[in-house]
């Protein structure tokens, strides 16, 4: 049986196993007076999480078929993954926003083509052979994941959706997933926010070709949205619920202004791939995994100073991509 905590309001916090280092998505399951279910980010679908959803409901009291609802706050496997497994058992709604239904077409529809898009574009971008080379592969091994693909119900940001017997407003945000979409009650300040701002983690920025040219911008300026709201309580995708929401954001947003310093001063000191910079900021002793996620942050943080005039991209004889700091080392020419 996984982990699951019982918060107020009737929030039940399921903690469904995932790969290391996350360990565990949370999802949320909702109950109402009509003895409706709903679930916020059911988790990936794999043998082992099927079998702990059966045991966490049944806990509740509940089957599988009394799933009413399934809300998915982005198109990322370890949270959307079971959505299509639920409504082939219930025959429940799966909410989600169309930004992130057509994110989950691009990365897993039946023409995607972003398998080996990533895989030459991370090449041109320096990433050696021992990664490029297994990444195909790796992307494709995501598929039983997030099989078989829910037929979604649209939910647009700003509007309402009673879930739970609570009411809710969606706020729809972007940078670590486009269309991503937090719900927000006002009556009692709970937010549920995915990965849009996570405790301890920092929430994964990725450039991905194909997908939100601009992420980290994004990122920083949808954080700002979430100034409008007073939070009480935040129900992460990720560790566990907190309560100091709006000091994460700050402390998010130094952090990427900081790591943007960061780089501006390496390629000060010379130009370099964005493999160079993600190793220097990362390492290289990563799993193919956490590779990917690294040089696709390294890159959104590159592409952020190109958009701030601090950094040039330019192509190399070989066919590769280098990147240029605008300001010279003080005391050259
Ligand atoms: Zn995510
Ligand atoms: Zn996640």
């Amino acid at each position: 049986m996984p982990e699951m905590i019982t918060w107020d309001y009737g929030i039940n916090q399921v903690k469904i196993s995932m790969s290391y280092p996350l360990r565990w998505v949370n999802s949320y399951v909702l109950q109402d007076s009509s003895g409706g279910v709903a679930i916020i980010d059911p988790g990936p679908r794999n043998s082992i999480t099927e079998k702990e959803w059966e045991k966490a409901l049944e806990y509740l009291g509940y089957t599988l078929h009394d799933v009413s609802e399934v809300f998915v706050t982005h198109h990322h496997p370890d949270h959307y993954g079971l959505a299509g497994w639920f409504q082939s058992q219930s025959d429940c709604l799966v909410y989600m926003s169309q930004r992130a239904y057509d994110e989950s077409l691009m990365m897993w529809g039946e023409d995607s083509v972003i398998n080996t898009e990533l895989m030459l574009w991370l090449r041109q971008h320096g990433l050696p052979e021992k990664w490029t080379g297994q990444m195909e592969q790796h992307l494709l091994d995501f598929l039983p994941q997030v099989s078989p693909a829910p037929d979604i119900t649209i939910v647009k940001g700003e509007s309402h959706l009673e879930l739970g017997g609570l009411s809710w407003l969606v706020i729809e945000t972007g940078g670590h997933a486009p269309g991503h979409l937090s719900l927000y009650n006002r009556d009692f300040g709970l937010m549920m926010c995915g990965d849009a701002v996570l405790p301890q983690i920092s929430p994964n920025v990725s450039l991905i070709p194909g997908s939100d040219p601009e992420p980290l911008n994004t990122f920083m300026n949808s954080l700002l949205k979430f100034n409008n709201v007073e939070v009480k309580q935040a129900f992460p995708g990720h560790r566990n619920p907190f309560s100091t929401f709006h000091k994460r954001i700050e402390d998010l947003l130094a952090h990427h202004e900081q790591r943007l310093l960061e780089i501006e001063k390496l390629l000060i000191q010379s130009p370099q791939s964005g493999y160079e910079i993600c190793a220097t900021l990362f390492g290289n002793r990563l799993s193919l995994h956490q590779m990917r996620f690294a040089m696709c942050e390294a890159l959104a943080h590159l592409q952020e100073l190109v958009r701030r005039d601090k950094a040039q991209s330019s192509s190399t004889l070989n066919g590769g991509i280098i990147f240029t700091a605008t300001n010279k080392p003080l005391g050259s020419l």
